[in-house]
C-alpha cells in the first residue's frame, strides 16, 4: 500500500478549511480595541445574519460549540422555566446533561436514535404543568445523521408560548435553516463545521422573546453573560479578548459562502447528500437516519463488520477520515460528511475509500458499484438542471 501523505477530512467536524481562510488566519494579529478590528466585527456580524437568516444580532464567542449551548441554558434558566431536551443522539444528550449540570428543571423527550420526532409526543410534554417551556433541540443530530423538522417544532412551540433553542452546530451552512421565518428563539453554532473554519469560535443568536426571558434570569454566569455580550456587540465590540485571527479568517470564509449564496450552499449539500445515499444503497448498505441530513450520511455496516476497524483502516491506508458510530452505535455505523468545503470529487474519493474498506474486510459486493452510481447520479442532476 502507498502510505498517504495527503490527508482529507470527511468528518462532521472538524471539516476541511480552504487555503484562503488558513492564509487569512496567518495574518499578523491586530489589536481588538481598534477601529480596524471593529469594522471587521461589523462586517462579519452582518454576514452571519444572512447565514442565520435573521435580523437579530449574532454574537461571536471564543469557545467550541458546546460553550454556546451552555450559555443558552445558563442565561435562560430561572424559576418557572422548564427545559425540554429532545434526546435522539449524543448531542441531544448533551442538552440534557447541561440542564442537569445547572440544576435546572427539565423533562427529557426521549427518541429512538435515528428516528424523527413525533410532534404529538412533543405536544404532550408542552402540556404538562404551567411553567414556561423551553425546547432544546438539534437541527442535525450529528451522531445519527437525522435532520429534525425544526420548522414544525417551532410552530408547535408557538401554540404553547414556548421557546425553541436549536443546536445548529453541524447543520448551519448545510441544512436549510431560517431563524426568523421559522420563529426560532435561539440558534447556536460553531466554526469547525459548515462554516469552513478551524475549531475555536461559536455563535449564538437570540430572538426578542429569548432576549426578554434572559433579562429576567438572575442565574450565575460570567464569561458567557449574553446580556453583556449583546451590549458590546451593539458597539461592534466584545466583552473579552476575542479570537482575533479566527475572526479575520471568519470574514474570508463568510465571503466565500455568500459569494456562492446561502441557498446555493444548501442546494450543493442536498445534492451531495442525495448522491451519497444513492451510492451507499447501490453497495447494498442502508442509510441509518430516517430523515437524513444534508450534513452527513450515516450508514449501517453489515453485522459481520466492525465500523471502528473500517474507519481506522481507511484513515491509515488512504489518509481519509470518516467517522464511526458513537455510544450505542459504536462499531455499527460509519458517518461520512459532505460538509463545508467539500465537492463532488471529495465525495467520490470517500465512496471509493469505503468500497476499499468493505472489500478489505470481506464484504461481498460489486467493486465500483458505488462510484458508478455516484457518477450516474451526478450526470442525472446535470441533466435536471439543464
Ligand atoms: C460538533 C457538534 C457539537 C459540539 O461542538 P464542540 O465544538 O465540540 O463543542 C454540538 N452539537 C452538534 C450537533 C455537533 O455536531
Amino acid at each position: 500500500m502507498i502510505r498517504p501523505y495527503k490527508k482529507s477530512l470527511l468528518t462532521p467536524g472538524p471539516t476541511p478549511v480552504p487555503e484562503e481562510v488558513l492564509l487569512s488566519q496567518a495574518e499578523s494579529t491586530i489589536h481588538h480595541r481598534t477601529d480596524e478590528f471593529r469594522s471587521i466585527l461589523k462586517e462579519v456580524s452582518e454576514d452571519l445574519k444572512t447565514i442565520f437568516q435573521t435580523k437579530n444580532q449574532v454574537l461571536i464567542v471564543s469557545s467550541s460549540g458546546t460553550g454556546v449551548m451552555e450559555a443558552a441554558v445558563a442565561n435562560l434558566m430561572q424559576d418557572g422555566v422548564r427545559f425540554i431536551p429532545v434526546v435522539g443522539g449524543k448531542f441531544g444528550e448533551r442538552w440534557a446533561e447541561i440542564t442537569k449540570a445547572y440544576g435546572a428543571e427539565y423533562d427529557v423527550l426521549d427518541l429512538e436514535w435515528g428516528v424523527t420526532l413525533n410532534l404529538d409526543d412533543l405536544r404532550e410534554k408542552l402540556k404538562v404543568g404551567d411553567s414556561r417551556k423551553v425546547i432544546l433541540t438539534t437541527l442535525c443530530e450529528t451522531s445519527t445523521g437525522v435532520n429534525y423538522d425544526i420548522r414544525s417544532m417551532a410552530s408547535l412551540a408557538k401554540e404553547f408560548n414556548a421557546l425553541i433553542v436549536v443546536d445548529a452546530i453541524s447543520g448551519l451552512g448545510a441544512d436549510e435553516l431560517r431563524m426568523d421565518d421559522w420563529g426560532l428563539d435561539i440558534v447556536v453554532s460553531g466554526s469547525q463545521k459548515g462554516l469552513m473554519l478551524p475549531p475555536g469560535l461559536a455563535f449564538i443568536s437570540l430572538s426578542k422573546d429569548a432576549q426578554s426571558l434572559i433579562e429576567s434570569s438572575s442565574s450565575p454566569k460570567y464569561y458567557f453573560d449574553l446580556i453583556k455580550a449583546g451590549k458590546s456587540a451593539s458597539k461592534f465590540d466584545t466583552p473579552w479578548t476575542p479570537a482575533v485571527n479566527m475572526i479575520v479568517a471568519l470574514r474570508t470564509a463568510l465571503k466565500m459562502i455568500l459569494d456562492e449564496g446561502i441557498e446555493n450552499v444548501w442546494k450543493r449539500h442536498a445534492n451531495l447528500a442525495a448522491m451519497t445515499r444513492e451510492a451507499v444503497a447501490s453497495l447494498g448498505l442502508k442509510v441509518f437516519a430516517q430523515r437524513p441530513s444534508s450534513t452527513l450520511t450515516s450508514v449501517l455496516i453489515p453485522e459481520s463488520l466492525d465500523s471502528e476497524e473500517m474507519v481506522k483502516f481507511i484513515r491509515a491506508e488512504f489518509g481519509i477520515s470518516i467517522a464511526g458510530g458513537q455510544a450505542e452505535l459504536k462499531g455499527k455505523i460509519i458517518r461520512v460528511a459532505h460538509l463545508g468545503y467539500i465537492n463532488l470529487f471529495d465525495v467520490l474519493s470517500g465512496i471509493a475509500a469505503i468500497e476499499f474498506g468493505l472489500h478489505h474486510f470481506g464484504y461481498k459486493f460489486k467493486l465500483g458499484a458505488g462510484i458508478l452510481k455516484l457518477e450516474e447520479e451526478f450526470l442525472k442532476s446535470c441533466k435536471d438542471e439543464a
